[in-house]
C-alpha cells in the first residue's frame, strides 16, 4: 500500500506536478540565493526558459565544493526567522555541509520518510528501533519523525549502546530495526556473544541506509538476522533519509519520490546526462525545498534509473541499489574498481565472513593492495586452497587480484560500533 496517492498516479500528471514545481524552484532559488543567480547568469539563462524538466540540462551542476564555499549558510534562500531546524553531515575534509529547514521543509521530510517506511512495509501501529545517530547526522531525527509520522512507535536508541540495543530490540519486541548494514551485522553477533539469536527475536525488517550495501551483503544479513533487508537512500544535502526506498513487494530499485526530487543521470566525465538505463552519476533537484533549494547537485552516487512498471503499482522512478560513489572509485596500478565489486566477489564464498578491509600502499612508485578478509566460525577446510579459489575468482571476474590476500580468524576485523563502516585505508 502506498501512502500518498502522488506515488502511483499517471506519469503525465507527476510529470505536470514537477514541471511546476521545478519553475518555482528555479525562481525561488534565483531571486534568493547569489550562488545561483551568479552561475545562472554566468551561463547567460534566465529562470524564465526553464518551463519544464527537460530544459534542466541547462542549468550549472551544483558540488560538494559549493556547499562549502558557501559555508555556512549562503545557501539558504529564506530569512533566519523561517528557519526552524539545522542539520550538518561530517565532512572529512573541509567545512561541513550545513543544511536548514523550513517548517514546511519539515513536513515534507516527514513525509517522505513515512512514504518510504510503508514502502518497505511497515505498518501503522508497528514499532521500529531507530538506531541511526541523533543530532546533527540527518539520519537519526529524520527517520523519527517520518515513523511518528507513518503512525509507527519509535524507539530513540540513536546509535552504539549494542548490548542495550539487542536488550530493547527482545524487550519490546520491535518488528522493523533501522540502522547501517555494517551495524545490524555487528548488532547480531553482539547478541550471539548474549546468548542470543537475533534471527528468532520479532525484528522482520532492517531498514538499511547510509552505506553501499552489495546483494550478497544484503542477502549476508537477511539470512544472519533472519529479516527482510530494504533499503533506504537519501543524503543532507538534498533532505536527508527518504529521497528514495525499495518496496517490500519488488525488492527491485528504491522508487525516488520524485514529485519532490527530480533525478537525472550524467556521464561523471563529461556531465552529460545520460538515457534512462544507463550508470553513471546521479544528480538530484529539489522541487519543494523552501530553506535550501538544490539545482543539479552531485550525488557522487552511481546508480541507473528505470521507468519501467514496479510490481507494487508505484509509478515513480527506481533507482538501482547505490554500491559505488564515484569517490570510492580506487586506482591500483592503473585498474579502475570499486571495493563493493571485490565485495560481491568475495562474499560469494560461503567460507567467508561478510567483513573485509583494503589496505593501499605504494612502495617504489608502484601500488600494493593488501586485502583482508574473515573466514566464518565454523570454517575448518583448507586455508591455503581457499586463498587460491578466492584469487582464482578475483582474477576472472575482476581481471585483478591483489598483491597479498590474508584470511584472519573470526572476529578479527575491526567492527564499526558507531556511524559508517570504514573498509578501505589509502596509505599512499
Ligand atoms: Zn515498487
Amino acid at each position: 500500500m502506498s501512502y500518498t496517492q502522488i506515488e502511483t498516479a499517471p506519469r503525465a500528471e507527476i510529470r505536470a506536478l514537477q514541471n511546476e514545481r521545478l519553475r518555482e524552484t528555479v525562481e525561488h532559488a534565483y531571486e534568493n540565493v547569489e550562488h545561483y543567480r551568479t552561475a545562472l547568469d554566468a551561463a547567460g539563462i534566465s529562470p524564465a526558459e526553464i518551463e519544464t524538466v527537460d530544459d534542466l540540462s541547462a542549468l550549472p551542476l551544483t558540488t560538494k565544493a559549493d556547499f562549502r564555499e558557501e559555508y555556512p549558510d549562503g545557501l539558504f534562500a529564506v530569512d533566519d526567522d523561517r528557519i526552524r531546524r539545522v542539520h550538518a553531515s561530517s565532512g572529512t575534509t573541509g567545512n561541513p555541509k550545513i543544511v536548514a529547514y523550513t517548517r514546511s521543509d519539515l513536513e515534507v521530510w516527514s513525509e517522505v520518510v513515512a512514504r518510504s517506511l510503508a514502502a518497505a512495509g511497515v505498518e501503522p501501529g508497528q514499532t521500529v528501533q531507530n538506531g541511526y545517530g541523533y543530532g546533527l547526522f540527518t539520519g537519526g531525527l529524520g527517520l523519527h519523525y517520518g515513523i511518528e509520522e507513518l503512525g509507527a512507535t519509535v524507539i530513540p536508541v540513536g546509535g552504539g549502546q549494542t548490548q542495550r540495543q539487542v536488550e530493547l530490540l527482545r524487550d519490546l519486541e520491535s518488528d522493523v530495526l533501522s540502522c547501517t548494514p555494517s551495524y545490524s551485522l555487528y548488532l547480531a553477533e553482539t547478541a550471539a556473544e548474549m546468548g542470543i539469536d537475533v534471527a528468532d527475536l520479532p525484528v522482520s525488517t532492517v531498514l538499511f541506509g547510509a552505506e553501499p550495501c552489495t546483494e550478497p551483503m544484503r542477502e549476508e544479513i537477511e539470512s544472519r538476522l533472519g529479516v527482510t533487508g530494504i533499503d533506504i537512500y537519501g543524503l543532507s544535502e538534498i533532505i536527508g533519509p527518504g529521497v528514495s526506498n525499495e518496496c517490500h513487494e519488488a525488492q527491485d530499485g528504491l522508487h525516488i519520490w520524485e514529485d519532490h526530487f527530480y533525478p537525472e543521470v550524467i556521464d561523471p566525465e563529461t556531465g552529460e546526462p545520460l538515457p534512462a538505463g544507463e550508470e553513471g552519476e546521479l544528480v538530484l533537484t529539489s522541487l519543494s525545498k523552501e530553506a535550501l533549494p538544490v539545482l543539479r547537485y552531485r550525488t557522487g552516487d552511481l546508480t541507473t534509473l528505470t521507468y519501467d512498471e514496479c510490481e507494487c503499482g508505484r509509478t515513480m522512478v527506481r533507482m538501482d541499489n547505490v554500491t559505488g560513489r564515484a569517490d570510492d572509485l580506487l586506482t591500483v596500478r592503473g585498474v579502475n574498481l570499486y571495493p563493493s565489486q571485490i565485495e560481491a566477489v568475495v562474499l560469494e564464498f560461503d567460507a567467508v565472513a561478510p567483513y573485509y578491509r583494503i589496505d593501499l600502499y605504494r612502495e617504489d612508485a608502484l601500488d600494493r593492495m593488501e586485502l583482508t578478509i574473515e573466514r566464518e566460525p565454523g570454517f575448518d577446510g583448507d586455508l591455503e586452497a581457499l586463498r587460491d579459489r578466492v584469487l582464482t575468482r578475483l582474477s576472472n571476474v575482476l581481471s585483478f587480484t591483489p598483491d597479498e590476500l590474508d584470511i584472519v580468524g573470526p572476529g578479527e576485523i575491526e567492527r564499526t560500533q558507531v556511524g559508517k563502516v570504514k573498509r578501505v585505508y589509502d596509505h599512499r
